[in-house]
Order: C-alpha cells, then sequence, then structure tokens
C-alpha cells in the first residue's frame, strides 16, 4: 500500500485554548519517544489532528506502537494528494486498486473546507464514477461494504484512508500533573498505575522493602512491573524505601491487631514525604474496597488520616476479576504472581482489625516517636530510573538494597 502517513484524531480534548495546546504538545511528544526508533517519520500537530510522516517506514509497525499510546481517539493510515479534482480521482483509484479483496466500497466524503468547488454528494458520485469505471467486476454497496474509502478535504490537501484504528483513549502521559504511585508486587497497584497514566499522569513510583524479611526476587518483580509501565511512559522513577526499622518498631510497640493500620498509615506518611520532594500533587494506591482488612471503609478513615494530600484510587470500585484483565491486557498478572513475599504480607497479623478506630491507633502510636525513623526512611531512598527495554537481571551489578 501507499500509505504515506498517519492521520491520528485527538482523543477527549478541552476546546479551551491553553489546555489544548498542552494535550497536544504532550502527545506530540509522546508519539516522538514512542516512535523514535522509527528514524524517517517526522510527526506534525496541527488544531485538529496529528500526522505521522512515514518518509518509507512500515506503517504497520508503526501503528501497532500507536495503538498504547494515550490521548489518541482512533487513527488511519492514510494517503495525502492534491487538491485538483483530477488528482484526487487518479489517488482514489489507485489506493482502491493497490489493496486485493475488495469487491464492494463506497465513498464517504467530508469537506472542512467549504470553499471547494464540488460538495460532498458530487465527490462521492465522480469518484465513486472513476473508480467503477476502471476496476473491473467492483459495485457500490453503501449498508455494508468491503471498503469505506474516507476523503477528507481541507485547505491544505485532500486525504484518503480505507481504517479506522482504535486509540488507546485517556489523556497524554503528563498532561494532567504529577503522582506517586505506592506500587508492591501485587496484582493491584500496576493496574491502579496503568490506569492513572490513562488519565493523564505522569507517576513515580515508591516500593517500600523490608531486608532481609523481603527478597532480592522480590525486588526483581517490582523492577519488573516498573519496566512494564515504563513501557507506556517511556520511563519510570522508582524509589525504594529502606522499611524494616519501622516495621520492626511498630511490632514491638503496637498491638497486634493495629500492626496493619499503623503499617499503613507510615506507609502513607512516607509516601507524602516522597511526593513533596518530588513535586507531586497526590498519591496513587491499588485499593479496591472491601477487598481486604486494610480496604474496608473503616480501615481507609483511619488510615488516610496519615495526610490530606489527595489518595487516589482509581480500582476502588474494581472487582477483582477485572482488575485481572486489565493486568492480563498490561502483562503485569504474570509478575504480579510470582509468589516472592512483599514487606506486608511477611509482618501481616493473624487478625487484622477490619475495623479499626482512629481514637484507638492515635493512642496505641502516641507512646512512640516516629519522626526520627520516618526521616531515616526518607533519607535512606534509593532511586533508579527504569526504561521499558532496559533488562535488569539479579546480580548485574544493580544493587539497590
Ligand atoms: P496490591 O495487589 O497492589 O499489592 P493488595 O490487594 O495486595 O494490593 P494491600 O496489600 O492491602 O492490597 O495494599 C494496598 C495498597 O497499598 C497497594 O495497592 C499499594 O498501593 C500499597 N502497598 C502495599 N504494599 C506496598 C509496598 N510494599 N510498597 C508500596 N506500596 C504498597
Ligand atoms: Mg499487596
Amino acid at each position: 500500500m501507499i500509505y504515506d502517513h498517519i492521520l491520528i484524531r485527538y482523543g477527549e480534548i478541552s476546546t479551551k485554548g491553553k489546555n489544548r495546546k498542552g494535550f497536544i504538545d504532550k502527545l506530540k511528544s509522546n508519539i516522538k519517544r514512542a516512535l523514535q526508533e522509527f528514524k524517517s517519520i517526522r510527526v506534525e500537530a496541527d488544531r485538529d489532528r496529528m500526522y505521522v510522516l512515514l518518509n518509507g517506514e512500515d506503517h504497520k509497525a508503526v501503528a501497532s506502537k500507536l495503538t498504547g499510546i494515550f490521548g489518541i481517539q482512533n487513527f488511519s493510515p492514510a494517503m495525502k494528494t492534491e487538491r485538483d479534482i483530477e488528482a484526487v480521482k487518479e489517488s482514489a483509484l489507485a489506493y482502491v486498486s493497490d489493496l486485493s479483496g475488495i469487491s464492494t466500497f463506497k465513498i464517504n466524503t467530508r469537506r472542512s473546507d467549504k470553499n471547494y468547488p464540488y460538495n460532498t454528494d458530487e465527490v462521492n458520485h465522480i469518484l465513486g464514477g472513476h473508480i467503477l469505471q476502471n476496476i473491473e467486476g467492483i459495485s457500490v454497496n453503501v449498508k455494508n461494504p468491503d471498503l469505506t474509502l474516507r476523503v477528507e478535504i481541507r485547505k491544505e490537501a485532500v486525504y484518503l484512508s480505507g481504517e479506522i484504528i482504535p486509540g488507546a483513549g485517556g489523556l497524554p502521559v503528563g498532561n494532567s500533573g504529577k503522582a506517586v504511585l505506592m506500587l508492591s508486587g501485587g496484582i493491584d497497584s500496576p493496574v491502579a498505575g496503568y490506569l492513572s497514566m490513562k488519565r493523564g499522569l505522569d507517576l513515580e513510583c515508591v516500593h517500600f522493602h523490608s531486608p532481609p524479611f523481603t527478597s532480592e526476587r522480590s525486588k526483581q518483580k517490582v523492577l519488573d512491573l516498573c519496566r512494564k509501565l515504563a513501557a507506556v511512559s517511556g520511563r519510570i522513577t522508582l524509589h525504594i524505601v529502606p522499611f524494616t526499622d519501622i516495621q520492626k518498631l511498630i511490632q514491638k510497640q503496637i498491638p497486634e491487631n493495629y500492626t496493619m493500620t499503623s503499617t499503613r498509615r507510615l506507609m502513607l506518611r512516607v509516601a507524602d514525604r516522597i511526593r513533596e520532594n518530588q513535586k507531586a500533587l497526590a498519591i496513587v494506591t491499588g485499593e479496591s474496597l472491601g477487598q481486604v482488612a486494610s480496604q474496608t471503609l473503616e480501615s481507609m478513615f483511619a488510615i488516610n488520616e496519615a495526610t490530606n494530600t489527595p489518595v487516589l484510587r482509581p480500582l476502588i470500585t474494581m472487582d477483582k476479576i477485572d482488575i485481572m484483565k486489565i493486568a492480563t491486557e498490561i502483562d503485569t498478572l504474570e509478575i504480579s504472581n510470582r509468589p516472592y513475599e512483599d514487606c506486608c504480607t511477611v509482618f501481616t497479623p493473624a487478625n487484622p482489625k477490619t475495623k479499626p478506630k482512629r481514637e484507638k491507633v492515635n493512642f496505641y502510636e502516641s507512646f512512640v516517636d516516629f519522626n526520627e525513623l520516618v526521616e531515616q526512611a526518607v533519607n535512606g531512598v534509593e532511586t533508579v530510573t527504569i526504561y521499558p527495554e532496559q533488562k535488569i537481571e539479579e546480580g548485574d551489578g544493580l544493587d539497590l538494597f
């Protein structure tokens, strides 16, 4: 096929001037980054559309990258032709001749330039007639054609395209500001991360690690999960928090049935400090209402007291089975299912309170000074940047813990 470009239609986009420009600029740079392996392509943007000029690159390979980029409603491999009707006729004929297995077609013309000398019906007729005259055995079928040839008449040129490929929707990553994602090795938090990137958030991940109670392999899990998330955003910064001392102090000082509540509160405090340092404005978690003891409404009420920063919970109303479906789609399920212990699982009491009270947890915590340990945890954070293709194997010198 003689496609010379891919025409991209924007997703949800505010019509307001400044927002639109921010959206378009962000989408353009995200597309350029995702397509950087294709050395010849160029990306051009205008108010309503974006164009990936292929310059000989394979449109299928480029299209498969585009389907994963947030902020794209849909896109079409297309041909650009001059506005002169004779040129449009020849291009339309070449377009249809080049496709195999087409026995019925229709032409669907749209004009954004109302000054074009022919109206849409006239263009449909002229092009349809030309194709019928020149290709044997082909006929028009308006209801259910093999091919709908879309003809877009714009001020600068005419565009021909045949298929509309759905995009990922959402908003361009980075368009909605920055948040920190509390990333465990479980199934839920990577999905929460993916969905918040879909709404345009730029994420940095925070992971709590408690050596020697948690193993090297649990670290590897989180690095692998970050690599999957980095495939969406281009790269991910991961902050690894040494959490052992805080957990030990909790075990020692807090009554057993409240250790989980206190652990969560301290995680939130530390995550909030990192958020502040990284100039982010929200914390994202993988919580889902009622899923486990720490995710009852009473628990969330007691835990959330640790901060007044917005805590975003994209999965809050979702069933586990639907979360797992997304985890499969984004290829994190198999990583999350690896059996290695997470710092919470190691210290989980046999009977955590499912309805903790704020007054009680405040009372228990009032006997302990966590401030210094919180400072130490924040100061001891190790930060690593992860890229999609980067293979981080154990023992390759990346000694993070
Ligand atoms: P997940 O599948 O994301 O681990 P979960 O259903 O196991 O979630 P919890 O273990 O109660 O639920 O964790 C709730 C949320 O707390 C997680 O989704 C994550 O955002 C955060 N969290 C839990 N453990 C950690 C950790 N070790 N490091 C960072 N965040 C964590
Ligand atoms: Mg978990």
